[in-house]
């Protein structure tokens, strides 16, 4: 077997572990990066940029289909149809161009690329086993950076297979179910099952807690609710699932008081949540510290072990390729000799939704629970120009901030295309901006981020267009 040494060994190819390379090669660290599948990882292969382009591709399907059957703007179109195979393809092209990107970026910094899966020797050495053209390897580092992303949670009544699919099933269809079973009315589940839903699915949506999004603030997630059922998406809050009917072509739901239904179903899409990828590959030999399932870090990434390092989804939520890309860049650096710390004053969320939803900083309720003195305020789309030239009226800006100082704490935003206002909100929290800053700047007209203007308006007390 032959022998390489390296400075810095990157275990996965997603974006933590990419732009930790890249960056650690950029400061003229000797870095190699082990990928056993594809560069780029689930966020570029089968996350958020395939999930974003469906996203995309449905909407405006949906819209064609809509200006057929309501055309208050005047536009009327007939018959329209898909073709799915093209719109995949589209997809696939949009993914191939980024994750080529990738390979030629790490080239470009001069990281050395070995294709194939790791298994962990011990804390300074990984091997890799022979391959398609490509002899078995063993890599000797001084710094071990884990980076091997995370899988999605099965559920034992309905494993995956057949017609039960994951996310990664769901972003690559050949053809479209005709009933789609949602479980899980969180990111993933309500992204697609939105998607398939305009494509022209029949779709329900089951949720264990009372609520979609149980993860979000209500005043939030309930425009979405609203939206789901405007457009014909059947929920099922407090349910769970209990496997297939005997007839296999249902599946059986429970409601909280036990009480058993059937859902008919020719597909089953499980978006239960994601969980770290820390088994299978000799991780479990180093004995580090966990949180629960996840790889225990500190605010530098450190494992437990000296010289070992771990970012991304295999340390656990928040579970976003921001917060990967971020820490991956970080430790490069540490490792480069620079003093650095992960201590962001926020992560951004957006979920992609119908309407989009974002949150960057603190909801009225977190404030209220970390004991901090609040005011909030919210400025309504329905009062932006903007959204109305958008024939999108619904949703709003609401802005938190300390009622000593007026730092702004939070934002939260839903509404179309509000995903675009993440960075402005999270530039003013990261810039530590007061209510009188967002107030005081001149914002462009008409567009949506007036209402980011407006909301700290509000909260002042001086409110001009509502
Ligand atoms: P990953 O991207 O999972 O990359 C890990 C890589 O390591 C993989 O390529 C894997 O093949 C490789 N690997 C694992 N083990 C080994 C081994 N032993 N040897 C060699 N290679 C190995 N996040 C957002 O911020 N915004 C979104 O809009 C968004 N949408 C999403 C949509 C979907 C459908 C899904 C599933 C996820 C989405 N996410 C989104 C989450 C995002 O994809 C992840 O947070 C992000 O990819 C995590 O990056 P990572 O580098 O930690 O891991
Ligand atoms: P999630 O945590 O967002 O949602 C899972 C949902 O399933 C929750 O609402 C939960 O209450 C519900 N649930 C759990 N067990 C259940 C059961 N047995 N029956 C019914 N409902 C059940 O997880 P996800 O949608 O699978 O996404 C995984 C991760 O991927 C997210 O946490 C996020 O980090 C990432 N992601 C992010 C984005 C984005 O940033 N826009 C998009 C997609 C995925």
């Amino acid at each position: 077997m032959e022998t390489r040494s390296t400075t810095l060994l990157v275990i996965g190819g997603g974006p933590g572990g990419y732009v930790a390379a890249i960056r650690a090669a950029q400061l003229g660290i000797a870095t190699t990066l082990i990928e056993g599948e594809k560069l780029g990882g689930t966020c570029l292969n089968v996350g958020c940029i395939p999930s974003k382009a469906l996203i995309h591709a449905a909407g405006e399907f949906d819209k064609v289909c809509r200006y057929g059957a309501d055309s208050a703007l005047g536009i009327q179109v007939q018959s329209p149809r898909i073709d799915l195979a093209q719109m995949v393809r589209w997809k696939d092209g949009i993914v191939e161009k980024l994750t080529g990107g990738v390979a030629a970026l790490l080239k470009k910094n001069g990281v050395q690329v070995v294709r194939g899966w790791a298994r962990i020797v011990d804390g300074k050495t990984a091997e890799v086993a022979a391959g398609a053209g490509q002899e078995a390897v063993r890599i000797v580092c001084d710094h071990l950076l884990l980076a091997t992303g995370s899988l999605p949670v099965a559920l034992a009544a309905l494993p995956f297979g057949g017609k039960v699919i994951s996310s990664t099933d769901a972003l690559a269809p050949q053809a479209l179910p005709r009933r789609l079973l949602v479980v899980g009315a969180g990111y993933i589940g309500l992204e697609l099952g939105t998607v398939y839903r305009k494509l022209g699915s029949e779709v329900s949506v089951v949720e264990a807690q009372d609520r979609v999004l149980p993860a979000y603030d209500e005043d939030l997630a309930k425009p979405v609710a609203v939206s789901l059922r405007r457009l014909g998406v059947q929920l099922h809050p407090g349910c769970t699932v209990a496997g297939w009917s005997a007839s296999g072509d249902a599946v059986r739901i429970r409601d909280a008081q036990g009480a058993e239904s059937m859902l008919p179903a020719d597909q089953v899409l499980v978006a239960v949540g994601r969980r770290p990828r820390t088994e299978g590959w000799g991780m479990e030999s180093l004995m580090l510290d966990m949180n629960g399932r996840a790889v225990r870090i500190d605010d530098q990434c450190r494992t437990s072990m000296r010289q070992v390092w771990a970012i991304g989804d295999v340390t656990g939520e928040p579970m976003l390729a921001h917060r990967a890309m971020a820490q991956g860049a970080m430790v490069a650096e540490i490792i480069a000799g620079k003093r650095r710390h992960f201590s962001p004053a926020a992560i951004p969320a957006v979920c992609f939704t119908d309407p989009e939803i974002v949150v960057v900083g603190r909801t009225p309720q977190d404030a209220a629970q970390a004991g901090l003195d609040c005011i909030h305020a919210m400025f309504p789309f329905a009062a932006n120009g903007r959204a109305l030239t958008l024939d999108s009226p619904s949703g709003f800006v609401r802005v938190v901030a300390r009622r000593d100082n007026h730092l702004i704490a939070g934002w939260q935003a839903v509404g179309t295309g509000v995903s675009e206002l993440a960075t402005a909100f999270s530039h003013a929290i990261e810039m530590g901006a007061r209510l009188e800053d967002v107030a005081g700047t001149i914002h462009a007209h008409p567009t949506l981020g007036e209402a980011v203007q407006e909301a700290a308006l509000r909260a002042l007390g001086q409110a001009l267009h509502v």
